[in-house]
Order: structure tokens, then sequence, then C-alpha cells
């Protein structure tokens, strides 16, 4: 059986694992005690990727973390290019 890892995107900390796999949960976290939204751990790996080399077209740092996440979900989920994404300059 496969298990998917999901994170907290509130305090980055969280994860818990599924057995499926979905984009996200919305769950509340035991660790910050938000209602929060997990993401797909393939998902927050490429968050990661991100944020340690900004994309040069987008205006990373100015996205919000949860559009950073609709970014990089679109990449690895949607197999859409980075290339797609605009923050509309
Ligand atoms: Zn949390």
């Amino acid at each position: 059986m496969v298990e998917q890892t999901y994170r907290c995107t509130n305090c980055l900390a969280e994860t818990v694992t599924r057995t499926f796999d979905v984009s996200h949960l919305s769950i509340t976290c035991e660790g910050c005690g938000e209602f929060a939204r997990f993401v797909n751990g393939a998902v927050y790996e490429q968050f990661r990727e991100f944020e340690e080399s900004p994309p040069e077209h987008l205006a990373w740092e100015k996205l919000s973390r949860a559009e950073k996440f609709l970014v990089s979900n679109g990449v690895v989920r949607e197999g859409r290019s980075i290339e797609d994404f605009e923050t509309g300059e």
C-alpha cells in the first residue's frame, strides 16, 4: 500500500499520511491547531525548490503562500509548465 504524505501549509511542520493521492486535504492540524490545508508531499517538495531558486519570470516572493502552493500544484500534479504562470504585474 502506498502512503502519501501531506504537510500543513500553516505551520509547515506537521505531516499526516494517507493511503490515497490527492492534491490536498483540509483538516485540523494537530501541530498548530488550525483548520488548515495539507498539501501533497510532492507539491511541498516543488514549493521548497521554488523557495530556494525562485522562477525568474515570476515575482515569486510577492506571491502569498497559498498562491505559491497553487503554482507548485499546477506544475507537479497538472503537468503545467512554470512558464504558464504569471503574476500579473
Ligand atoms: Zn499546522
